[in-house]
């Protein structure tokens, strides 16, 4: 097989993973935060978890990309600034605010970080290499939309995150009802805004790595929505009864 048969292949591979993801979701919560449980495996501080499993994105992304043709050009470097923005967040902001003390199964932090070098590969090697950008990509209407819809999920998913994370005194591991921002109309806004993100970088970078990537976090963060959205459902009697799981007034 020839480099781009690779290529290909590890995409395919992508969308593949996302039907599975999907299909297990269905039937097995994944077992990190209010669904830790005990029967799969040891585990790990959350934090050191985050960011082991997040880090590959941000470094496996960057050397894939310093050996592609294009890595000296405008569109790529525009595009490896919107990933970083994401990931450095992802693998080294969030893991240091969030709340000391949880723990998640190491198999979860494997099986994410195996995700993430893929993911990192395929989506560095096509902005670098194969998709071929000229500089007025940057004023096509693709790129433009897709950039907006980055940067709009990236702030809404923040906000989400830090909504949470206030939720709780030093100390505290309970739960409780979210509200503002996003959570006026989802359970799951913090989810919501990422699945906008990577819609956004698909069509920012009009590529199949970057559809890739957005169906998997939709295969990945739809299914665990709905389950939180039953799981506030089941515990608060005073739940706010309009909001929904995912997308505002349908899922
Ligand atoms: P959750 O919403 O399950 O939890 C986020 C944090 O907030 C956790 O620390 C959690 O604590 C805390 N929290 C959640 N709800 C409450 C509440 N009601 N009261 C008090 N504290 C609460 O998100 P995830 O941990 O699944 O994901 C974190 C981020 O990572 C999200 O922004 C998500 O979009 C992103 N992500 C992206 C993926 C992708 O495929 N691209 C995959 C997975 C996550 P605790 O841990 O104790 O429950």
């Amino acid at each position: 097989m020839n480099g781009i048969g690779w290529y290909g292949a590890l995409v395919a591979l992508e969308f593949g993973l996302a039907v599975v993801t999907v299909v297990a979701l269905l039937w097995i919560k994944a077992p990190y935060g209010r669904y830790q449980r005990r029967g799969w495996g040891p585990t790990v501080s959350g934090r050191v978890g985050w960011v082991v499993m997040e880090s590959p994105a941000v470094v496996v992304f960057t050397a894939v990309f310093l050996s592609g043709a294009h890595r000296a050009q405008l569109v790529p470097l525009v595009l490896l600034g919107l990933w970083l923005c994401h990931y450095v967040y992802r693998a080294f902001v969030y893991p240091v605010l969030m709340r000391p003390g949880s723990r998640m199964p190491l198999l979860i932090v494997a099986l994410a970080m195996a995700f993430n070098v893929l993911n990192a590969t395929v989506n560095a090697w096509w902005v670098a290499e194969v998709g071929g950008y000229a500089d007025s990509w940057l004023r096509d209407p693709r790129f433009l939309a897709g950039a907006a819809l980055f940067l709009a999920g990236l702030v809404v998913h923040a906000r989400s995150d830090r909504t949470l994370r206030l939720l709780r005194s030093p100390g505290e591991t309970g739960y409780r009802i979210p509200y503002g921002g996003g959570f006026r109309w989802v359970s799951s806004p913090n989810y919501a805004g990422e699945i906008v993100q990577w819609f956004g970088w698909a069509l920012a970078t009009w590529s199949p790595a970057g559809l890739a990537f957005a169906v998997y976090t939709t295969a990945n963060l739809a299914p665990r929505a709905i389950d939180h959205h039953a799981w506030y459902r089941e515990r608060f009697p005073d739940y706010p009864p309009d909001r929904r799981a995912l997308v505002p007034h349908l899922l």
